[in-house]
This record gives C-alpha cells, structure tokens and sequence, in this order.
C-alpha cells in the first residue's frame, strides 16, 4: 500500500444503472486497496445541470422501454460525425464551466470515464485546466461500461488508455482509431461479490428458501424490469410444470405488485431489487433476460445459460450476436416458443446445457474490476512519474527570465 494521498474522479452518469454500477464496483476495490485514497463519483450529466438534461435518466428509460423506434433512430443519428458535433459543442456550453469547476475542487490524480458522453470533452477541458493552472499532466482512462457494441461517443483515441469488455468491443474501438496499445481486454467491473461465488446449486436455493431439488429459472429484465416480463412468467408457469420460476423485477414496483398478487401453479417467487443477485444466479438452470451487459457479463460469471427475450436497439444489438456466436444461449421473443426452448434444454441437459455452462466460464473475466484498478493505478503512477522526472513550465519561465 502506498502512503500517500491521491485522488481519483469517477465521470458516470445515471442513465441506465450500468455505469454506476461499474463506478461503485472500481470505487470499492480501490478503496480496498487504498483507504486513505480519495475516490469520488461525479455524475456531472443529471446532478449538474438542469432540465431537460437533468432528466435524462427519464427520458432514457422513457425511450428505452415505450419507445425504443425514438431510442435507435436518436442512438444513430448521434453515431453521425455532423451530430455529435453540434451536441458536443452544445454539452460544452453547458458542462465545461461545472466540469473545471469539479476539477478545481477535486484536484484528481487521475480521470476515470465511465459513460460514452464523458469522454472527449472532459479530457479536452482537463488540458485546458491543468495548462491554466500550471498542474501536472493528469492521465485520463475510458472504462467502456457495454459488452460488444457501444456508441462511437465512448472512443477518444486520444485518452491514456481504453478498457474493454469482449474481442468485440476491442475490434470496434480500433476500427475507431484508438492505438492498439491504449485499448486493454480486461472484462466489466462486476461486484465484489461475484468473485467469491457460492458453488453447490441446491444448498443455495435451499437457503434462498427454494425448492432444491426443482429445475430453477430465473426471470430478470435488467435494473428497471424491462420488457415483456409479466406475458414471459405467464406462459412458462402455464407449460413448464416441472419448474419453479424466480422473477426479478428491479424497481418496477407495478410489475412486483401485479405478479405477485397472481395465483400461479408453479412456485414462483417474485422479488423487487435485490442485491444478491449472485446468488439468484448460481441458483439457477437458466436465465431468461434482456440482453443487457450488465446482466450477461454476471451470467457468465456464474456460469448460466441464457435465454433472450430482446434488446435494447443501439447499445445492445451485438450482445445478441454475441450470445448467439458464442453458443451461449438462444434469443426468443414468443413467450410461448420460449416454453419450448427451455422444455428442449432440460431433456438434454448433458449436451446442451452443460456445454454452455462450460463456453460462459471461459469467456468471464471473473478477475475484471482487480484487472481494471491494477491498470488505473499504474496509468496514474507512470503519470506521476513522468511528471516528477520532468521541469515543471513555471520554473522553466523562472529561469529564463533570471538568465
Ligand atoms: N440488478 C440488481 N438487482 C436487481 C436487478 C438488477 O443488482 O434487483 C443489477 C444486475 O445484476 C445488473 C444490473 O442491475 O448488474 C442491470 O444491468 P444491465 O446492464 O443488464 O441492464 P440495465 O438495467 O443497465 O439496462
């Protein structure tokens, strides 16, 4: 452990619980390692800014879940150069002053972005900063927070370094034109509670207070229960009768209410957010979901297959691809041809199921936020380094106007 005090910014911002997740994941190993360390998690898009910015999140989760068309046609034209140009151009107008002031107040050691409209412009007023204020050259590292596809915003080829989560995600940043040596394969940052994963399936459902001997399938639709959840549970507990079913709901109060007031006859447990979702997980024969990163980095994790139900358009779209090329699991969105799937899956559970058990582990980075914060630490030391070696510009002027 070393002494001294440094400071690290996390940019992340709400929309969409993924990045915050990874921002408290990487905050709690580094804090794990360095407690006298100062780690603080800015989130300069919702907290910062005012309407309609400010309402992002909603907005987000509004177009995401009512109106995904509005969410892929919005998603795309932002890939456009011309578009995101103006938007960054108007984001600057807006965020630059709040972000030099976050960095005159937080005085980092090192910038950490972790959402895809963080990136350009904060590292572009960061120089702007540290040339006015006479700092030193603080490193700047993109953790890229989705699996295989990610919105072109999140590559600025001039960071220190990119992290990536898939051989997917690492081709499309180089075709973006980041240097191959910036771009780093590392995994998602996950919970630390992924890393220490309960092994025996039925002891942990028995703890759960499941059926341990029932096949389980856990039902999930990411952090906000997206999707066709409800018609999902309905068709399986009405063909899959040998089952228990375990939903998960996140904080889609309505949908817990409506599924639990319900008779059903299967055991079906419904559960609002929960925090142990690696044990929901290693309890499980299946999980049905969206394809969300989050969820399917986690699934691999634990070694689940994993059944489909959709995406959302943009961001999502290679996950899919990825599931499917990997082996991994199918994509089905008819509840009823779901039923189906599963029933096939259970009658061959040694050459279907096993098998995709097998592919998921191979590809977890079980070890991703450890990688990741190694990488953030040694970004920041060789910075440090650089700079302590180097004459600083004002004595350099000192100098000169002495000779
Ligand atoms: N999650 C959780 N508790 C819940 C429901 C979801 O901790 O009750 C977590 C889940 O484990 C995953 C995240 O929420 O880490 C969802 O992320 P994902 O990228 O899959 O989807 P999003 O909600 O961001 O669209």
């Amino acid at each position: 452990m070393n002494g001294a005090v440094r400071r690290i910014l996390l940019l992340y911002s709400n929309t969409g619980g993924g990045h915050r997740a990874s921002a408290e994941a990487l905050r709690q190993e580094i804090l794990s390692r360095n407690p006298h360390y100062h780690v603080i998690l800015e989130d300069i898009l919702l907290q910062r800014t005012f309407w309609p910015l400010s309402e992002s999140d909603r907005f987000y989760f509004w177009s995401v879940s009512k109106a995904p068309w509005f969410w892929k046609a919005l998603y795309r034209s932002v890939a456009r150069k011309e578009v995101y140009a103006t938007l960054h151009k108007t984001l600057g107008t807006i965020i630059g002053p709040r972000l030099r002031h976050v960095y005159e107040r937080v005085r980092p050691d090192l910038v950490v972005s972790l959402h895809p409209l963080l990136n350009h412009l904060p590292r572009r007023v960061l120089r702007r900063w540290e040339e006015r204020t006479h700092r030193p050259y603080t490193p700047f590292v993109t953790v890229i927070t989705d699996l295989t596809t990610f919105h072109p915003a999140w590559v600025d080829p001039d960071v220190d370094a990119i992290t990536v989560a898939t051989e997917e995600a690492r081709a499309g940043v180089l075709r973006l034109g980041a240097p191959a040596a910036k771009v780093h394969l590392l995994g998602l940052p996950l919970r630390a509670a992924f890393r220490n994963l309960p092994t025996h399936r039925q002891g942990v459902r028995a703890r759960l207070g499941l059926d341990p001997t029932r096949r389980t399938v856990l039902v999930m639709g990411g952090g906000q229960g997206m999707g066709p959840v409800e018609n999902i549970v309905q068709e399986l507990a009405f063909r899959c009768h040998s089952i228990q079913l375990v939903v998960i709901v996140g904080r889609n109060r309505a949908l817990q209410e409506r599924l639990a007031l319900r008779k059903w006859s299967i055991p079906v447990h419904v559960l609002g957010f929960v925090e142990n979702v690696h044990e929901w997980m290693v309890a499980s024969d299946v999980l049905v979901t969206k394809a969300g990163p989050g969820t399917l980095a986690e699934a691999m994790v634990c070694g689940v297959p994993v059944l489909l139900y959709g995406h959302i358009p943009g961001q999502e779209e290679g996950n899919v691809a990825f599931v499917l090329n990997h082996r991994l699991g199918e994509y089905e969105t008819d509840p009823r041809r779901m039923a189906t799937i599963l029933s096939s899956w259970f009658a061959r559970e040694e050459d279907v199921l096993e098998p995709m058990r097998r592919r998921s582990r191979s590809l977890a980075h079980t070890d991703a936020t450890e990688r990741i914060v190694d990488l953030l630490l040694e970004v920041m030391a060789a910075a440090r380094a650089r700079s302590s070696t180097r004459v600083p510009q004002r004595s350099l002027n000192l100098h000169r106007r002495l000779k």
